[in-house]
């Protein structure tokens, strides 16, 4: 078996790496060539932690795995990031377990890869203002990813906790771009494209925030409960997801689902924007809703791409098993 640590990850996988990976595989998944297994998902009732798994196997790239970890809150306290993940792969022919690969990184570069894949493929083309919801851990790889499609000239934001702001501020500064932080009124009258990245349990942004033409990327929505934006923007919107599946159970739309404001049928998956199955948006005014809820697929892909790059390069440790 071959061990790839953590601390390996980011030599090997770039955002560009990311980003091709997450697209092949949504498109992989909408011709019926890769399947995500159901969620598991538990409180385990000590340290407060989520513990759960996200599996699945692609077919077309021979890719079967499992990314095993979730969400301990107190680990900041002890110098580590509160979302522990490991995506362990097997071989599909035989079972057997092949690669131990670190997911913490992985995870947040395919996050940044999904939401960008879904600003590529359902924003306006003349978009150029990103506005930011959120400044957590995740939101700088967020906005790197965005930035990297080309077109953006400015940056806005805003968080729930505002003395969070300056990582949205250094990450733009770093990428050569002006950052405000504005109100959320504000935020939605002058963003092109607008991505929510937060923990929140109520919406944060109002269906009457939105201007026509807007292409929103929520991303914080993974879990039963959580919740971003109002549940009346997604009955504005044409609304796309990575996975239909757990966009109505634990993504955004579980909300408007279960209020009978969307049907679960209308929600039409990425990836069949990206392998030409589906239209994607129809008119410069239409909202564009994009519900990411981060499936296993893009774990195992990024997982899979970054053994690959381990192996060529004699950094991969190999251990009997
Ligand atoms: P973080 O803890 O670093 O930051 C949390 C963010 O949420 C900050 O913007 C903070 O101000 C805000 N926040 C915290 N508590 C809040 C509350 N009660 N109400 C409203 N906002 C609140 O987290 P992170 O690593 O940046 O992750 C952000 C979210 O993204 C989390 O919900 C996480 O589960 C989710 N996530 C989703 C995917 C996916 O694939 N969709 C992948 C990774 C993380």
């Amino acid at each position: 078996m071959l061990i790839v640590p953590e601390a390996e990850i980011a030599a090997l996988i770039s955002e560009q790496d990311a980003y091709e990976a997450v697209e092949a595989v949504f498109a992989a998944m909408a011709r019926g060539a890769a399947v995500n297994f159901p969620v598991v998902r538990e409180a385990i009732g000590h340290a407060e932690a989520l513990y759960g798994f996200k599996s699945g196997f692609d077919r077309a790239g021979m890719v079967l795995g499992v990314k095993a970890g979730g969400y301990w809150p107190g680990n900041m306290a002890k110098g580590l990031t509160n979302h522990q993940s490991t995506v362990f792969l097997f071989d599909p022919d035989t079972g057997r377990a092949s690669a131990m690969v670190g997911g913490n990184l992985l995870t947040a570069l395919r996050t940044a890869a999904s939401s960008a894949v879904s600003i590529r493929h359902l924003a306006r083309r003349d978009a150029k203002v990103l506005g930011m919801v959120g400044a957590g851990h995740q939101s700088a790889f967020q906005m790197r990813a965005a930035i990297r499609l080309g077109g953006f000239e400015r940056v806005v934001g805003w968080n729930p906790h505002p003395e969070m702001l300056g990582r949205l501020a250094e990450t733009a500064a770093s990428l050569g771009l002006p950052f405000e932080a504005l109100s959320l009124d504000d935020l939605g009258a002058q963003a092109d494209v607008i991505i929510t990245i937060t923990s929140s349990f109520a919406p944060l942004l109002m269906a009457g925030q939105v201007r026509p033409g807007t292409h929103i990327a929520c991303m914080g929505t993974d879990t039963v409960g959580k919740q971003e934006v109002e549940a009346a923007l997604l009955a504005r919107a044409r609304v796309f997801c990575d996975e239909r599946a757990q966009s109505v159970t634990l993504g955004e739309a579980q909300h408007a689902v279960g209020a009978g404001l969307i049907a679960a049928e209308a929600i039409t998956e990425i990836g069949a924007v990206v392998a030409g199955l589906a239209p994607g948006r129809q008119s410069d005014d239409d909202i564009t809703l994009f519900d990411g809820t981060g499936v296993a697929l893009q774990d195992l892909a990024v997982a899979a791409k970054a053994l690959a790059r381990a192996q060529e390069r004699g950094v991969a440790v190999e251990v009997a098993f």
